[in-house]
């Protein structure tokens, strides 16, 4: 559950979600090295950009990270979008009758140039970024916003996609071009370019006006959580950590405050202080700005837009025919329809809510030892709930810090990737492929078997001032042979803070955990054997999935003994140290549990009604009444703040999704687990690259998770691993579909750092 996804497929139907939503993608791509048609080759010299120009060097080609300049990269990006659309039209405008060969084949090769120009946008935006970048990147936005209109919005384009795809209904092609022109036609397709010209136009309209509501949205939220500072004197610190304190020091002095502490109103300052200040009465004050964020009754109340929002999302999929915004927008994912995802959160609740109980209970408890009158508030539940904590699953951090070295926990990964995928990682000597950082190393991607070249693998490790917060995954080049072999150029990004030379870098467990989590997708896309670039797209229920399940190679016997090693001693992380972080994994289930699934039901609740004439302000109330919310826990994004639904469209109907990927996560494990050779079993291994990584979205996913399981995922895997009782008969389904595409919004709040 967390973060990253990262394959930005560029594919012209990702491009149109994008413009759909009105923000500026960050696309990351497979460029095309060895076979350039020579017309192209000539159009980029004359541009003579090197950010557009085809890539050189060893391995089929590398970013010329050594030759990036940023003055280069606005032209860089609007050529590339005339050159693309050029290819476009030639396509649309082909006289000869539309074939898989001369339409679907044409666009899957076209726009390389734009391809490799934002892998470098992309590397601007997230690893090296600087306010010059970004003036750059919000004039560019609208105009990629406008340049994937026109590929949405072609007409004749369309048409030959629609006869392709009508002529392979049929006479099917071969499954993996059935599955590409099926995957075009409904990306299309849902995009509204079935509809007639005037439906086009209201169609067009509604997502303008939304797109301005989003950004209304969110900016009404952000204005909340810059406005509503607590600031706390010296004597009102009981309880909180020294860094803690530090910080808060700091947050007050930068807002002029010198002397006091500011608290200020988002997560990452409301969670700890919640969970630690002895003061119950700011406690109370400083939940209350939190959980009011976006609904104070003023211009910056978000109620009335979710109204706006709700009601141009349902005109806008009535006109295509579907009866709500959830049934439009599951369609192809994995969950297929909303009844699949509630029948899942259904199945969840009950224990969620059972476990609530006892864990008011727990605090309770220890409350009473301390004041008789406590009755357990919302502002309390934090803060109780790490006294249990400390009570019952007492965990040094620190401790555990010093068994995991960031170079043992490299070999590790590697050791893990050799073990399931066959694969070897060699260092590249230093100088042979350009980098953006000199703390970016290279390592060469080789099958252990036959010492045939299957990419490179790019680490981005420490933190550093114009790079972004958290930790991700991406690709400069993905996998595809339909022309020409094109080999994975892959990357990991974390923020570790970098030790004084000759120190090891020490990380915490969670920062470990996410560390396998980012290779997950690095192996997801290393492992790729798909033909086309379509193909290689990420399903947003289920690409996160992959990456959960390599974290539980972590707590391994085998990556333990041997690299999870006292950095003095060299003395193998104690079993019972690792034993009390499993227990500490259940810990808290409940209320995590809860706010989580509250906020999922409430995303699904709202599209699967008909927004005429609804108040949020009431229509929450009554919706977690209905669902006999503990009254000491609150959603975890309450309505008017509910960013990931209602600031763009990423994440509407799809919050569930996180909890869908856990579900595949921990049935999957279990499959380990269950084979004879544990998490090292070799046939179990081979079934999980063949059919959960290597296809991609070449395969239905729910059809490849059955091949790999022999059955549907259900959900006593995750029970178990929430500590929840498995239901006699819980038998909750999991079936279905994809979805690629994202966008830079999307991905922030995918990713590890950023909130669920
Ligand atoms: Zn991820």
């Amino acid at each position: 559950m967390k973060r990253p996804l990262l394959n930005y497929h560029k594919n012209p139907l990702g491009i149109l979600a994008l413009a759909v939503i009105g923000i500026a993608p960050i696309i990351q791509t497979q460029a095309q090295e060895n076979t350039k048609p020579t017309m192209e080759t000539t159009a980029i010299s004359e541009l003579n950009n090197i950010l557009l120009s085809e890539w050189t060097g060893p391995y089929g080609g590398v970013p010329a990270f050594d030759k990036m300049d940023l003055s280069l990269l606005q032209p860089a990006i609007e050529k590339g979008m005339e050159m693309h659309l050029k290819e476009i039209d030639k396509i649309a405008n082909n006289p000869a009758p539309g074939t898989f060969e001369n339409t679907i084949v044409e666009m899957e090769k076209a726009g390389k140039p734009l391809d490799r120009a934002f892998t470098y946008y992309g590397l601007w935006s997230s690893n090296i970024s600087s306010p010059e970048f970004r003036e750059i990147q919000q004039e560019l936005s609208p105009k990629i916003s406008e340049y994937s209109s026109k590929i949405s919005q072609n007409k004749k384009l369309f048409e030959r996609i629609k006869a392709v795809y009508d002529n392979s209904v049929k006479s099917p092609l071969e499954d993996d071009q059935q599955r590409v022109v099926q995957l075009i036609y409904e990306n299309f397709a849902m995009e509204g370019a079935n509809l007639d010209e005037k439906s086009k136009k209201r169609y067009a309209e509604i997502n303008k006006d939304l797109s301005k509501l989003y950004t209304k949205f969110s900016n009404n939220i952000l204005h909340d959580e810059e406005n509503y500072v607590t600031y706390l004197e010296k004597d009102e610190l009981d309880g909180l950590p020294d860094s803690f304190i530090k910080s808060a020091a700091k947050a007050a002095a930068d807002r002029g405050k010198e002397g006091k502490y500011a608290i200020t109103n988002t997560r990452s300052s409301m969670a700890p202080f919640l969970t630690y200040s002895d003061e119950r009465k700011i406690r109370e004050k400083v939940w209350n700005n939190y959980y009011s964020r976006g609904d104070n009754d003023d211009e910056y109340d978000n109620n009335k837009l979710i109204t706006q929002i709700l009601k141009l999302r349902n005109e806008r999929v009535k006109l295509m025919g579907y009866n709500n915004y959830a049934e439009w927008r599951l369609q192809n994912r994995m969950a297929k329809n909303p009844e699949n995802a509630i029948n899942l959160m259904n199945a969840v609740w009950p224990a969620a809510l059972a476990r609530v109980e006892q864990e008011v209970a727990d605090m309770q408890a220890i409350a009473e030892t301390q004041d008789l009158d406590v009755t357990i508030k919302p502002w309390d539940y934090r803060y109780y709930a790490e006294k249990v904590r400390k009570d019952k699953y007492d965990l040094d951090s620190d401790e555990v810090k010093q068994y995991l070295q960031l170079d043992n926990l490299t070999q590790a990964l590697f050791f893990t990737a050799g073990e399931l995928f066959n694969f070897n990682f060699t260092p590249v000597e230093e100088g042979k492929v350009s980098v953006f950082h000199e703390d970016v190393k290279v390592w060469e991607v080789t099958d252990k078997t036959t010492g045939e070249h299957i990419g490179l693998w790019y680490l981005d490790p420490y933190a550093r001032p114009g790079k972004r917060s958290g930790a991700w995954a991406t690709t400069y080049r993905s996998y595809t042979t339909f022309n020409g072999k094109e080999t994975v150029l892959s990357s990991n990004n974390s923020n570790f803070v970098k030790p004084a030379p000759g120190e090891p870098a020490l990380i915490s467990w969670d920062d470990a955990t996410t560390f396998f989590h980012e290779f997950g997708h690095a192996l997801h896309f290393l492992s790729s054997n798909v033909k086309y670039p379509t193909l290689n797209g990420g399903v947003r229920d289920y690409t996160e999935f992959q990456s959960q399940l390599l974290e539980r190679w972590l707590s391994t016997d085998k990556v333990i003994n041997q690299f999870l090693l006292h950095h003095e001693t060299g003395e193998p992380i104690p079993a019972t140290l690792v034993q009390k972080i499993k227990n500490a994994s259940t810990f808290n289930q409940g209320f995590e549990t809860t706010e989580f699934l509250a906020s999922a039901l409430m995303d699904m609740k709202y599209h699967t009604i008909d927004p005429e004439n609804i108040n949020p302000k009431t229509f929450e109330k009554k919706a977690l009444k209905e669902l006999n919310m503990p009254k000491e826990i609150v959603m975890r994004h309450r309505s008017p703040q509910f960013g990931h639904v209602f600031s763009g469209e990423g994440y509407a109907t799809g919050y569930y999704g996180y909890l869908w990927a856990d579900v595949l996560t921990a049935d999957a494990a279990e499959a380990f687990a269950e084979s004879p050779g544990g998490f090292y079993d070799k046939e179990t291994a081979a079934k999980l690259v063949k059919y959960l990584f290597a296809p991609r979205n070449s395969m239905d996913p729910a059809e490849a998770y059955r091949l790999f399981r022999g059955r549907d995922a259900n959900i006593d895997g995750l029970m178990r691993d929430r500590g929840f009782p498995v239901p006699a008969k819980a038998n909750e389904k999991h079936e279905d579909k994809e979805e690629a595409l994202q966008e830079e919004n999307e991905k922030m709040k995918e990713d590890k750092g950023e909130e669920k």
